[in-house]
């Protein structure tokens, strides 16, 4: 299958992505880069700055000005609105030179980036409702006093996003952020930095006034941890791993800033033998599978009640192995590479465990012989999976499905809430009543039924337990991106 050819527009971008700061192109202080991958071939394709304390500074200092001059949280609410409905229609228009960015910077297929540059672009247009509609009350109290609340925004919001769906992390934390009045300061991870920049430009050309959004690019431990630290930033938005969400905890303790963590997941995807098991093994592999199994809510426990074990088995494997693995930019890629040479090390090394304690290979179960430099795995199903091998407790991020039989509602309810984690679930039964009883029964920020992995702007999203705490989106979001003033005045 041929490649598709790189457009111009994305040649040219690449050739010197730099970082926004105070609406204007930004090198590092220092002057240093680090290469940006493409992990379907292994090898570099452009540099970004390395950012640091001193790049961070900068981008807080223009974030604080702008926000506090009020040059974005002093326009008219409807002004607000067009400017992000302008950003979700630049968001649109650019869908093949994002989605193509997105595909090499990720290594994601680029049918997949450019559903996902879309759904970029509906976040923005959700937000774009709010300016107009969010308000405060007045409040009962003394008839000899009149009190009302105002709902403002934070201040400067860091956002802190993830590698595996750069765009969709970038604009759940760019839309709230501006739809509630406040300034930020992105930054991407430095496997994918290129579309937070992108992004930025195109809320510039939009009409966002300079310094509302600004984009560090650099390393965790440097940038994104001078951002959680810094003293002058109100609320740090954070995506990642758990063990990376704790380290933020801390580092945003001196100033109190508000924090919201979305981390990971071993999320359960139950399938009940009364369920209709073509859609229910399609749906499951989709649930694992998608964007390489690097989705924080992949459903990687796939519990099946025993009666139907091997004839669910062997319908997902079938799915499974129709599923072409190969280079993100050739379009009958159906699962591209995993994002970085790390994160091939670390897949293979679970494959490994999971045999190691006993588990057995339904299909994949390690790497395709041509790779050509790129970093594919084969998407792996494990059978004979006890809940507390490791390959069912820990969040290996990326194409690993662990499945294990359970022997009724009450074990699957049991089983699906013996962990960590508690991010999401998904379970495929035409019973009505079990599936309200599932839904109940376990303990995650989100439960899908007969249907796995769907988001939407309008609707909360967010962890129990270890996977974080906060919601974005919907309208929880309002709570997690504005605060309340009280206001008293004596009419006497
Ligand atoms: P993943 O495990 O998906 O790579 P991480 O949790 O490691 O995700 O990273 C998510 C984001 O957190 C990235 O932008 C990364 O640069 C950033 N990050 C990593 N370590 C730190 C840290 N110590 N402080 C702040 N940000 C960090």
């Amino acid at each position: 299958m041929a490649q598709a050819e790189v457009l111009p527009e994305v040649t040219k971008f690449t050739e010197q992505p730099k970082m926004i700061i105070g609406g204007k192109t930004a090198d590092a202080v220092t002057a240093k880069t680090f290469e940006v991958i493409d992990p379907s071939t292994g090898k570099a394709f452009t540099e970004v700055p390395l950012g640091d304390l001193a790049d961070v500074d900068a981008a807080v200092a223009a974030a604080r000005e702008a926000f506090e001059d009020r040059r974005w949280a002093g326009l008219r609410p409807g002004k607000k609105t067009e400017v992000l409905f302008k950003i979700a229609d630049l968001i649109k228009r650019n869908i093949p030179e994002l989605a193509q960015l997105e595909s090499l910077d990720s290594g994601k297929p680029v049918k997949l980036a450019s559903g996902e540059i879309w759904a970029a672009a509906e976040a923005f247009r959700y937000y774009a409702g709010w300016p107009t509609k969010f308000h405060g009350e007045t409040n009962a109290t003394d008839d000899n006093m009149f009190s009302y609340s105002l709902r403002e925004p934070l201040g400067v919001c860091g956002g802190i996003i993830p590698w595996n769906f750069p765009m969709i992390m970038a604009s759940w934390k760019v839309a709230p952020a501006l739809a509630f009045g406040n300034t930020v300061v992105l930054k991407p991870a430095e496997q994918t930095p290129l579309t937070a920049i992108r992004l930025a430009q195109l809320c510039l050309e939009a009409g966002v006034p300079d310094g509302v959004v600004n984009v560090v690019t650099g390393l965790g431990p440097q940038a994104g941890q001078a951002l959680a630290q810094h003293d002058n930033v109100d609320k740090i938005a954070f995506t990642g791993s758990t063990e990376v969400g704790r380290k933020i905890l801390h580092a945003t303790e001196g100033n109190l800033k508000r924090v919201t963590l979305e981390l990971g997941g071993k999320s359960p995807n139950i399938v009940f033998a009364d369920a209709n098991i073509r859609r229910a093994s399609k749906g499951s592999m989709m649930g694992v599978f998608l964007n390489s199994g690097q989705v924080c809510t992949a459903g990687s426990r796939i519990l099946v009640e025993s009666s139907i074990h091997d004839e669910f088995v062997e319908s997902l494997v079938e799915s499974t192995e129709s599923m072409k693995v190969g280079p993100a930019l050739e379009e009958d890629t159906g699962m591209g590479p995993v994002v970085s040479k790390e994160q091939l090390e670390r897949v293979t090394g679970y494959i490994d465990i999971g045999r190691s304690e006993g588990a057995e290979v339904a299909t994949g179960g390690g790497v395709p012989g041509d790779l050509n430099g790129g970093y594919f795995v084969n998407p792996t199903i494990f059978t004979g999976v006890r809940n507390e091998m490791r390959i069912a407790q820990e969040e290996i991020f990326g194409p690993v499905a662990a499945v294990i039989k359970v022997d009724d509602v009450d074990e699957a309810i049991a089983v699906a809430n013996d962990t960590i984690y508690g991010l999401a679930a998904a379970v495929w039964t035409e019973s009505l009543s079990k599936a309200h009883r599932v839904a109940r029964g376990i303990r995650a920020g989100t439960v899908w039924v007969n249907t796995a992995g769907l988001y939407d702007p309008g609707i909360s999203f967010g962890g129990y337990k270890q996977s974080g705490y906060g919601r974005e989106l919907g309208l929880q979001s309002m709570e997690t991106y504005t605060q309340t003033k009280s206001v008293w005045i004596n009419l006497k």
